[in-house]
């Protein structure tokens, strides 16, 4: 049993699937007889229709559409190939070969009764070198008794069996709650938000006067933002495309930067829920924040708002012209303080009204992107963790040493982590774990989310 433990979460709410072709595929892979299209009937549940049916001289497969918990995917059953033909090592050689080729995530069924067998170690050999994640079903479990069995899997090295009994549904829930954790968001519906191909999002957020709409206008050209005249009147947030570096950007929410509305009461509310909507249209937030002054609380929480939201993060130090050599010593010291919490966060140092490094903002922009959509092979990833726990173990807590099992990448944008644990981490470990997966694979510009799944 394992224990949603929380530990450092970030907002951001289930994914749903907005198109077949864009779904997950979840491949099912394993020897012959031990359940593997039991266990598929048992995930599609009977009111699932068939979408694919390929018979082939050396192989069969379908697909299937499944949905756990909302999310939909696709399951390919591999269970028909070669059984007859070419012998078992082969025909499960070739459903690891399919599933490394064209699945998302992988699972490995085993027949926890029999136990893992020299062609069941052989797949692994090939699943680990592809760095698909991996969930390992031990299947037959039917009762407590055989629970045992089940745990002599873990000697396969890829991390906790999942005991399941496919013919009598014992254990599949936490079975795909795992495959769910394994398998990569799907595109998500409404606001086109995280579709590929569009043009980047990118908000400017910032206190008060730190220049928002001057650096809006030097980026879209002087003659791109007209100021209101009716300034307060407009109500509807409007995005704005600007052309940079070869690339059409949107700037979303810039109606809300341009509006100047001096309220005498309320102004920090208001700027508050303008940060919050134009982070959520938004997939890069590009803080603006006065260098020639000391960072004030106002830009701390916006700083928060953003890392809490997901989004990628650069970080603006605007007005550089005013600085003098002393505010620059200063600057230094204050910078090292005060962003602690974004450390990671790409810096560029720019004057929006003489336009200097402006250029540099763009590349910095696409770092930060780049670090949020990026992806950790599960084989590296605990490689990694595998170092990292032999090197510096957790601190003995009442006579207990809790220990990182193993650890998947969940998921993107940002990038978020599941850590397997025998007991719960204590706040000080699991920021040195992040601290060192950011050393190991660097990812610079993007918050990243590290849950945990203690067992129970
Ligand atoms: P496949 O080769 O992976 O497609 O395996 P099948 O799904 O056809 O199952 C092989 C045999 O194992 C069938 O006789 C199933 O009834 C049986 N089987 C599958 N799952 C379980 C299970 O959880 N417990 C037990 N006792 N038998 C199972
Ligand atoms: P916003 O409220 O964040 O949109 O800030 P504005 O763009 O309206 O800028 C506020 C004030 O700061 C204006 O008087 C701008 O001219 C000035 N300002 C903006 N950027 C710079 C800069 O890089 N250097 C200097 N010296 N002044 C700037």
């Amino acid at each position: 049993e394992w224990v949603d433990a929380g530990g450092d979460l970030l907002g951001g709410g289930e994914e749903e699937v907005e198109a077949h072709a864009h779904m997950p595929v979840l491949a099912v892979v394993g020897r012959p007889n031990v359940g593997k299209s039991t266990l598929v009937n048992r995930i599609i549940g009977r009111r699932q229709a068939v979408v694919e049916d390929t018979p082939g001289v050396t192989r069969d497969r379908v697909k299937y559409d499944a949905d756990w918990n909302g999310r939909r995917f696709t399951v390919v059953d591999t269970g028909g190939w070669e059984k007859d033909v070419a012998g078992i090592d082969l025909s499960v050689a070739l459903q690891a070969e399919y599933a490394i080729e064209n699945a998302d995530a992988v699972l490995f069924v085993v027949d926890a009764t029999v136990g893992a067998t020299d062609s069941d170690e052989a797949v692994v050999k090939l699943l680990r070198r592809a760095g698909k994640p991996v969930v390992l079903a031990a299947n037959k479990v039917d009762n407590l008794a055989l629970e045992a069995d089940a745990a002599a899997l873990w000697s396969l090295g890829l991390g906790m069996p999942y005991p399941v009994s496919a013919v009598h549904g014992r254990g599949s829930g936490d079975l795909l709650d795992a495959v769910l954790e394994a398998l990569p968001e799907a595109p998500v519906h409404g606001l086109g938000a995280f579709r590929e191909g569009g043009p980047r999002r990118v908000a400017l957020l910032g206190r008060p006067n730190v220049g928002k709409s001057s650096m809006l206008n030097k980026l879209a050209g002087e003659n791109r933002v007209v100021v209101d005249p009716l300034a307060g009147t407009t109500r509807d947030p409007v995005d704005e495309m600007i052309e940079l570096g070869g690339k059409t950007w949107k700037f979303v929410d810039t109606a809300g930067i341009r509006r100047r509305v001096h309220l005498t009461s309320g102004a920090d509310f208001y700027a508050s829920l303008r940060t919050t909507a134009a982070l959520e249209k938004a997939e890069v937030a590009v803080i603006l924040v006065d260098a020639s002054e000391r960072l004030a609380e106002q830009d701390t929480r916006i700083i928060s708002l953003a890392i809490d939201s997901g989004r990628a993060i650069v970080i603006a130090y605007n007005k550089w012209d005013l600085l003098d050599e002393e505010r620059r010593y200063y600057l230094e010291r204050e910078i090292e303080q005060d962003l602690v919490q974004v450390q990671w966060a790409p810096r560029v140092n720019v004057s929006a009204k003489t336009g200097r490094h402006m250029e540099k903002l763009v590349p910095a922009i696409e770092t930060a992107l780049e670090s949020w959509e990026k992806r950790i092979p599960t084989g590296r990833l605990n490689a990694f963790l595998g170092q990292l726990v032999a090197a510096h173990p957790h601190p003995v807590r009442g006579g207990k040493q809790p220990r990182i099992l193993f650890g998947t990448q969940a998921g993107t944008k940002p990038p978020r982590f599941v850590l397997f644990t025998s007991g719960f981490l204590e706040a000080g470990y699991r920021r040195f774990v992040e601290r060192r997966l950011r050393e190991e694979f660097g990812f610079p510009g993007t918050p990243i989310e590290i849950r945990m799944k203690v067992r129970e």
